[in-house]
């Protein structure tokens, strides 16, 4: 991709109110444009981004038996009240009139419609247990709305439902889940600490959430510097210093964003719905329930707070919407740069291009700003070589022109 042609310019400012890191280096470096509080606009640059992210997602559910289906964000009354959410939601969900007199939603989670599909459709055990999940927006009508991608009045969630025949079934594939969950985090370069909180309205167990570690997270976390131990302090008692109920060692108090969170639903949206399937002997059985969540545009946010500099942001390998960012900084160089240009794309090296007629100066801080893994620096300096060097500034080095390929397969192998 030529730079010179990519839509979304860098900006020197972000736009006006805009108080977070990830909103505000998002902006300034072209890959999202503000709609209005909590809505966003992915331009070329951030739905590359969004879409990898959505990519592993995918993949990792797919490792653990999730097959991928797509439901309406357009919802009726009816469907919800027949769990009493319409009523319960009211506050967060757009709740609207269509023509006449009929009201619509939109959704804010998927559960009414995913029982709707699968109680049309179950009918024995040997249906069970079963795996669905899409990757689609969401809608809450958050009343903070301030911090970027990280609280979307509209945001894109990957939710998974998972029916079984017993408890022990849903059990076992919970348990299947944490490592997925935690797999995808590690790929998209965050650190998640597996923490319990609060099971919801219908529950008195625990469900769990995923927390990136971050002071610029909106949550806080109890966690033990010995064990595995972890809590929201929303439903933890101990205080930073105090004792870890489950091995003695210290707890500490950290801040952090939740970037998922996956819950045992037992029986609840089965009863009220009307989701059953015939056991062996032939008898009526309700259906048990997980459901499983993920925010990819929070991952996107999360990851930007968690990588970026001064200068910029510094993306992990994975999320790197081009694998190189090939600046040429020297006229004479010109076609050097091209010949590298064409040689990265015929091995299929996705690499944006800055032929802009600007300085050195101002190519080099976009590259810091954009933070692209892999810097590419064709110059005067380095005579008929390339400098290469890694946002992260963690690799560098001078290579002759024939050996940019190797070099960059090498990073990102
Ligand atoms: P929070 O407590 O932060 O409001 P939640 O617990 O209501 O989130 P869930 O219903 O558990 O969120 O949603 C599953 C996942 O969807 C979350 O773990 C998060 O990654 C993402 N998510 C939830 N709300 C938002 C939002 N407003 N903007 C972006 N992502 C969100
Ligand atoms: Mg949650």
């Amino acid at each position: 991709m030529l730079q010179s042609k990519l839509f979304g310019k860098t900006l020197r400012e972000a736009p006006r109110g805009e108080v977070s890191n990830n909103a505000i280096l998002l902006s300034r470096a072209g890959y999202i444009d503000k709609l209005m509080a909590g809505a966003y606009s992915y331009l070329p640059l951030g739905y590359k981004v969004l879409a990898k992210i959505q990519q592993i997602v995918r993949e990792e559910m797919e490792a653990i038996g999730g097959q991928e289906i797509y439901m309406p964000a357009l919802q009726p009354k009816e469907l919800w009240q027949e769990t009493g959410r319409w009523e319960v939601l009211k506050e967060i969900m757009f709740q609207f009139k269509g023509r006449g007199d009929k009201e619509f939603g939109l959704a804010t989670t998927h559960e009414e419609v995913i029982v709707d599909i699968v109680r049309k459709r179950l009918t024995s055990y040997r249906d069970l247990p079963l795996h669905l999940f899409q990757i689609q927006d969401k809608f809450r009508n958050e009343p903070r709305a301030k911090s970027g991608l990280l609280r979307g009045r509209e945001f894109s969630m990957k939710d998974l439902y998972s029916f079984h025949a017993s408890q022990k079934d849903l059990e076992d594939y919970y348990q299947k889940a944490i490592p997925a969950y935690q797999k995808i985090f590690k790929r998209c370069g965050l650190q998640s600490i597996v923490t319990e909180a609060s099971g919801g309205v219908f529950t008195k167990e625990f469900s769990h959430e995923f927390q990136a570690p971050t002071p610029y997270g909106e949550d806080e976390i109890i966690t033990c510097e010995l064990c595995d131990f972890s809590q929201n302090t929303e439903i933890c008692k101990l205080k930073e210093g105090d004792k870890c109920p489950k091995c003695g060692g210290k707890v500490k108090l950290t801040k952090s964003i939740e970037v998922g969170n996956i819950f045992k639903l037992g029986c609840k949206y089965s009863a009220d719905m009307g989701l059953t399937y015939a056991d062996e002997s032939g008898k009526k059985q309700e259906v048990i329930m997980g459901c499983y969540g993920i925010g990819p545009s929070r991952v996107m946010g999360s990851v930007v707070e968690v990588h970026h500099d001064d200068k910029g942001i510094v993306w992990p390998k994975n999320l790197t919407p081009y694998h190189v960012h090939l600046l040429q900084i020297s006229d004479k160089r010109k076609k050097d740069a091209e010949k590298i240009y064409q040689d990265l794309i015929k091995q299929n090296i996705a690499v944006l291009y800055d032929d802009r007629e600007e300085s050195a100066g101002v190519k080099l801080n976009d590259a810091d700003l954009i933070g692209i893994n892999l810097q590419l620096i064709v110059g005067d300096k380095t005579k008929d070589k390339i400098e290469y060097r890694t946002r992260s500034g963690k690799d560098r080095g001078i290579i002759k022109m024939d050996e940019v390929v190797k070099a960059v397969e090498k990073i990102y192998h």
